[in-house]
């Protein structure tokens, strides 16, 4: 029989659910987009009807576990939902307690950047490892670390919010969780958003205005005006790639990792970006750590659901 679990990945935008098997392989999937306005309640009955929607697409599996991976901060240990700025509403939620009530299977809760890193060791680009750091930069930037064959977990299993690292600590750029200067605020996809939009604003009818033909500039836009030559996206790219690389500089001195691996939307650009942030360890780090390999995810956009499965399989 097959040994499987069920994996939901809560985002701040989607909501996912997937059953995922032992090794690694989605038999179901379903999602939509998270009533992050609707409070616990809503979301949860969201995640009921997306549970029942994969399970009754493979009827013959029985799933052992839920496993969710949520925005932090949260204490895994208590099955808490303590805050995120990306859900409004969820204060010290015990999303554990309440999901496992209404569903009646044991589940395990634990935040997205530790569930995508267990994805990543057990099914993906960190399989045979035993040291490897994960980071996902989209919205903002999460993580995940893995230590001599462990995962971090740190006090309330509340370690490796890498992107809260402060990496310029005179800056004014103000992150998501209200300090200024965090990783998150000036090398996350919404921040490659932001230099956009200002850059459409000085150059109306440069390149990244024409490809985004009215709608608010993203860094997809940037990326696709950066492939087609355009000098300005270029730059910006450059510069993302430059914070992205001073982050990872900083976690090679710490964790000392034989793969640092990228997922999450911005990913998608590592082709463009992977130079910078190549340059930037050559300059950076200290000569011991620069031939550590830096790539991207192998599970891309599934390593939520099936990291969030890892957790309870
Ligand atoms: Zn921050």
């Amino acid at each position: 029989m097959t040994r499987a679990a069920v994996g939901i990945d809560l985002g701040g935008t989607e909501l996912r659910a997937a059953v995922v098997d032992e090794a690694g392989r989605i038999l179901s999937r379903a999602q939509t987009r998270t009533d992050a306005c609707g409070g616990p309640s809503a979301v949860i009955e969201q995640m009921a009807a997306l549970v029942a929607d994969v399970r009754d697409a493979v009827p013959g599996v029985t799933p052992v576990g839920i496993g969710v991976g949520s925005p932090g901060p949260l204490d895994a240990e208590a099955g808490i939902v303590i805050g995120p700025p990306t859900l409004h509403g969820w204060h010290d939620v015990p999303l554990r307690d309440l999901l496992a009530e209404r569903l009646g299977l044991p589940v395990r809760l634990d935040n997205d950047g530790h569930a995508a890193v267990l994805g990543e060791w057990r099914f993906g680009a960190g399989r045979g490892l035993s040291s490897f750091v994960y980071i996902t930069v989209s919205t903002g930037i999460g993580g995940g670390i893995v230590v001599d064959g462990h995962l971090l977990r740190g006090r309330r299993g509340m370690a490796a919010h890498v992107g809260h690292m402060i990496v310029e600590a005179g800056s004014d750029v103000v992150c998501s969780c209200g300090n200024p200067g965090c990783w998150e605020a000036l090398a996350s996809g919404s921040a490659l958003d932001r230099a956009g939009r200002a850059a459409a604003a000085r150059e109306p009818g440069g390149t990244i205005a024409r490809i985004a033909a009215g709608q608010p500039v993203t860094a997809r836009h940037v990326m696709t005006a950066a492939r087609e030559g355009d000098d300005t996206a270029l730059a910006l790219v450059g510069r993302e790639g430059r914070y992205l690389g001073a982050g990872i500089v900083s976690l090679l001195h710490l964790f000392s990792p034989e793969r640092v691996v990228i997922g999450g939307g911005l990913s998608n650009g590592l082709d463009l970006l992977a130079g910078p942030i190549r340059a930037t360890i050559a300059a950076r780090a200290m000569p011991a750590f620069r031939d550590v390999p830096v790539g991207p995810s192998a599970l891309g956009l599934d390593v939520g659901v099936i990291g969030a499965a890892a957790l309870a399989l």
